[in-house]
Order: C-alpha cells, then sequence, then structure tokens
C-alpha cells in the first residue's frame, strides 16, 4: 500500500517517523465535500480535493489553500485518475433537483462512469472507498421511516431518474466491485443535508425559503407543503462520514445518515420565518413531478455500527446557515 512519510513530528532529538494516510475527496470543493476536507485535514491527514466545479467552489476550500497537507485539481472523475492514496470518499455529483436536472446525462455519467474510475482506482492502490449514496435511492418512499433494507420506489424514467437511477447503479457497482475485486467498500446513504456553503442559488429547499426570506420575497411551497423530510445539519453528517470510513473492512454498509426529526415543509417554513424575523408571506407552486412525499432515515444501523447519531436540531443548526445566507446575499448586493 502507498503510503507518504511525514517527517515533521519530532520529540527531543528524536525524529518520529508516522505514517499520514493520504485520502481523496471527489467533490472536495462542494458544500459537504468542503467540510470533510477540513474535518480530515484536522486529523493530520493530506487530503487531494479533486473537482470539476460545476457546482463547488473554490472560496469553499480557500481557507484550506494554506495547508501544505492540502492540494485542488480541476478534474472530471468520468475521466480516469492515476494518483497513489489510501482512502476514497467520493462525494462528486450535483445534489441539488435543479442542478442535476441541468445535464441530466452528465448525472447519470458521473455517478456511473465516475463510480467506475474511482472503484478502478481503488482496486488498484487497495485503498479504502466510500460512496456519497443517497435517500433518494428509496424514491418516492412507501415504507416510513426507511430502513437500509428497503429497495425502493423510484421511477426509472422521470426527470430525477438520472440522479437516483445513477446512484443505485453506483451502488450495484460498488457491492460488485467489492465480491468480485475484494476493494473495501463503504456506502453511505446519505439524507437531506443543509448548512453554510450551500449554494444560495440551488433550488434545494433550505437554501431557497431561507434566501426568500431574508429578502422578504414570498416563500413557496411546491404542493400543499405537506411532504415532509428530515433534515441533518452538516458537521453532525460528516462526523457520520468519517467513522464509517474508519470501521472494519467487513462493514460495508448500506447505512443511513441522517437526522431522524422530521418536519413538513410548511413547519420549515413557519421555522425559517420565525428565526429570521421575516415578514414574508407563504405561496404555493406545483409540486415538481415525482417528488417524494415523505422522508425520513431509521438510524439504528448507524447507532449500533458506528456509534453515531446526530446531535444537532433543526432550530439550532438553522442558526449559523441563516447567518452565511445573510452573509452571501450581502456580498451578491
Ligand atoms: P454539491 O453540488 O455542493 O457538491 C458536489 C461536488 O461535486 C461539487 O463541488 C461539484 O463541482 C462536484 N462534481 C460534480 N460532478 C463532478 C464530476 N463529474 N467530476 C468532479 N467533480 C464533480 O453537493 P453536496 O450537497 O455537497 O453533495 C455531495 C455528495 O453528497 C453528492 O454525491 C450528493 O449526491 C450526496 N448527497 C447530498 C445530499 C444533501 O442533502 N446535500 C443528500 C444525499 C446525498
Ligand atoms: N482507473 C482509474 N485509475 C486507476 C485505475 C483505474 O481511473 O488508478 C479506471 C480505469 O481507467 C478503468 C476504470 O478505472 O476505466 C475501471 O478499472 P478496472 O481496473 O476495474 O477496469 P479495466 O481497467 O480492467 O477496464
Ligand atoms: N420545496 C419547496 N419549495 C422550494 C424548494 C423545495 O416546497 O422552494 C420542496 C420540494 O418540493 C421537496 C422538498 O421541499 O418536497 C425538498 O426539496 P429539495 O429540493 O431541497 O430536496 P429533495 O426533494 O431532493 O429532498
Amino acid at each position: 500500500m502507498s503510503k507518504s512519510l511525514d517527517r515533521a513530528e519530532k520529540s527531543g532529538d528524536r525524529l518520529t517517523m508516522h505514517y499520514v494516510p493520504r485520502i481523496l475527496v471527489t467533490g472536495g470543493a462542494g458544500f459537504i465535500g468542503s467540510f470533510l476536507c477540513e474535518r480530515l485535514l484536522e486529523t493530520g491527514a493530506e487530503v487531494l480535493c479533486v473537482d470539476n466545479f460545476f457546482t463547488g467552489r473554490r472560496s469553499n476550500v480557500a481557507h484550506l489553500l494554506d495547508n501544505p497537507k492540502f492540494e485542488v485539481m480541476r478534474h472530471d472523475i468520468t475521466v480516469p485518475l492515476f494518483v497513489e492514496v489510501d482512502q476514497i470518499y467520493n462525494m462528486a455529483c450535483p445534489a441539488s433537483p435543479i442542478h442535476y436536472q441541468f445535464d441530466p446525462v452528465q448525472t447519470t455519467k458521473t455517478s456511473v462512469h465516475g463510480a467506475i474510475n474511482m472503484l478502478g482506482l481503488a482496486k488498484r492502490t487497495r485503498a479504502k472507498i466510500l460512496q456519497a449514496s443517497t435517500s433518494e435511492v428509496y424514491g418516492d418512499p412507501e415504507i416510513h421511516p426507511q430502513t437500509e433494507d428497503y429497495w425502493g420506489n423510484v421511477n426509472p424514467l422521470g426527470p430525477r431518474a438520472c440522479y437516483d437511477e445513477g446512484k443505485r447503479c453506483a451502488e450495484t457497482l460498488f457491492f460488485d466491485y467489492h465480491r468480485q475485486h475484494n476493494v473495501k467498500i463503504k456506502v453511505a446513504r446519505i439524507f437531506n443535508t443543509y448548512g453554510p456553503r450551500m449554494h444560495p442559488n440551488d433550488g434545494r429547499v433550505v437554501s431557497n425559503f431561507i434566501v426568500q426570506a431574508l429578502r422578504g420575497e414570498d416563500i413557496t411551497l411546491y404542493g400543499d407543503g405537506e411532504q415532509t423530510r428530515s433534515f441533518c445539519y452538516v458537521s453532525d453528517l460528516v462526523d457520520g462520514l468519517i467513522r464509517l470510513m474508519n470501521t472494519e473492512d467487513d462493514v460495508t454498509g448500506p447505512i443511513n445518515l441522517g437526522n431522524p426529526g422530521e418536519f413538513t415543509i410548511r413547519q420549515l417554513a413557519e421555522q425559517i420565518i420565525e428565526q429570521t424575523g421575516s415578514k414574508s408571506q407563504l405561496v404555493h407552486k406545483p409540486l415538481p413531478q415525482d417528488d417524494p412525499r415523505q422522508r425520513r432515515p431509521d438510524i439504528t444501523r448507524a447507532k449500533t455500527t458506528l456509534g453515531w447519531e446526530p446531535g444537532i436540531r433543526l432550530a439550532e443548526g438553522l442558526k449559523p446557515t441563516i447567518e452565511y445566507f445573510r452573509n452571501e446575499i450581502r456580498e451578491m448586493a
């Protein structure tokens, strides 16, 4: 296995040699990826952030560039990548519906060709590889809350399919590379995550509602607003991802990572109005096609296998998120 030697640590006159893991984060300049890079650097690891900057931003990782253990490479993971690493977090993929539906063919390629390339890389380097899968593999779920053994209810032809089916196929590839080539895999099914560094124009519900509330614009409830989501603060999620990566080799997942606190979209809007002190009104817009009616993770497996559960409640996590959007709006003005 390829490892880099770090000579930096000295104790008295003795030079202590120790291994520093080299970690590849694809999609590292994105919302979740940038927090992950930051947290991994804090553990002393070397971090290679690979991103094509489709939805990611340099500003998300600008504060890390002075760290000699951090490197950014502009690269599209649908193209093979030859680097030497010990761990791979495969986070690259647009995640918000307007972003992943902008170029659906590229979205599927990113999930499928990207997974093949990153699994090929893991196979050659014997690196452990973690896939950022999604609650979208459950589609519009018929069982509630969702457990990992539920196979899902996905429309393979609709506008969300490029994302949902791409992610489902990526999971298939992960398990086949594991069975066929003994690649060490970890599959995390991530539920709706929010926090600072979300893209202000990504169309996701948290970013839309906060931006609308701060600007005093109407808050757009799609459909009746009674559909539900469960929102996980980004630092909790990143903690879960790192714990999963550091499990024994026989732990492959899939493992749900999300906050089981479930809210209707209307409740989210009301919470954001309250916390921003906004005078915005709620208005109704048509519900997008195939919009899941309800979503809530069963996190029993994460609790027992990782000793993980989220600690940050929605009202708490919204505070720094609202502050972040306040600054973004000021800078855009
Ligand atoms: P994001 O859009 O902020 O980040 C994705 C990153 O991947 C961006 O930096 C983008 O530029 C990069 N990227 C996209 N296609 C690429 C390609 N072909 N090659 C290289 N880089 C590419 O989204 P996010 O919310 O940070 O999501 C990160 C991962 O987590 C995604 O895989 C997403 O599917 C998954 N996920 C996110 C959520 C959520 O609620 N945010 C929920 C479930 C799963
Ligand atoms: N690959 C890569 N980096 C590597 C090793 C492989 O990007 O370090 C790519 C490789 O180009 C191939 C894919 O990963 O397209 C799958 O690799 P695998 O070894 O499974 O398949 P093969 O090369 O035999 O088709
Ligand atoms: N939504 C909404 N108004 C908006 C944006 C989204 O009512 O301005 C709804 C959307 O229809 C969905 C939920 O909020 O039911 C979550 O949407 P998001 O795009 O954030 O995530 P996903 O549907 O992928 O879970």
